[in-house]
């Protein structure tokens, strides 16, 4: 499909993520096994800049919440820093880095992007972004730099 086909809801710039963020992702999501970890990222023009861990209150290996308090405390975090809420990211413990019926059904940012790292090969985590909106998914641009 050309780029001129598509509608405006899916024209999405490419959001620029540095490999030592991509890492302290994975790192999260070692590191809340046997649960899924959960947290944001913040940064400029849809350039990731800073990951923020969040505690995933539902403290599962299927799902996944951050408390409203911790969001909002997050949010001002991010504000403070000059930045603004670029990606939300969870980990899949078991399962591939697609979003899940239940993550469909929860996602709440539009304007964010849905990051997803799978510790499904726990030797090679993969590490991917998808758009959420209106309960459509469409894979967000990534661009590890
Ligand atoms: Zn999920």
């Amino acid at each position: 499909m050309s780029a001129e086909a598509r509608t405006p809801t899916e024209i999405r710039e490419a959001v620029r993520i540095a490999q030592s963020l991509a890492d302290e992702m994975v790192a999260h999501a070692r590191d809340d096994l046997p649960n899924e970890c959960c947290g944001m990222v913040g940064g400029v023009d849809g350039r990731a800049r800073t990951v923020y861990r969040a505690v995933n209150a539902e403290a599962s290996p299927l799902r996944y919440s951050i408390d409203a308090a911790e969001q909002l405390r997050l949010m001002r975090e991010i504000e403070e820093a000059g930045e603004e809420l670029v990606g939300i990211y969870h980990s899949h413990t078991k399962s591939a880095a697609h979003p899940s019926q239940t993550d469909l059904n929860l996602a709440g940012w539009p304007d964010a992007v849905y990051l997803i790292v799978s510790l499904a090969d726990p030797e090679s985590p993969d590490l991917k972004g998808f758009w959420i909106r209106e309960g459509e998914i469409s894979d967000a641009e990534l661009v590890v730099e």
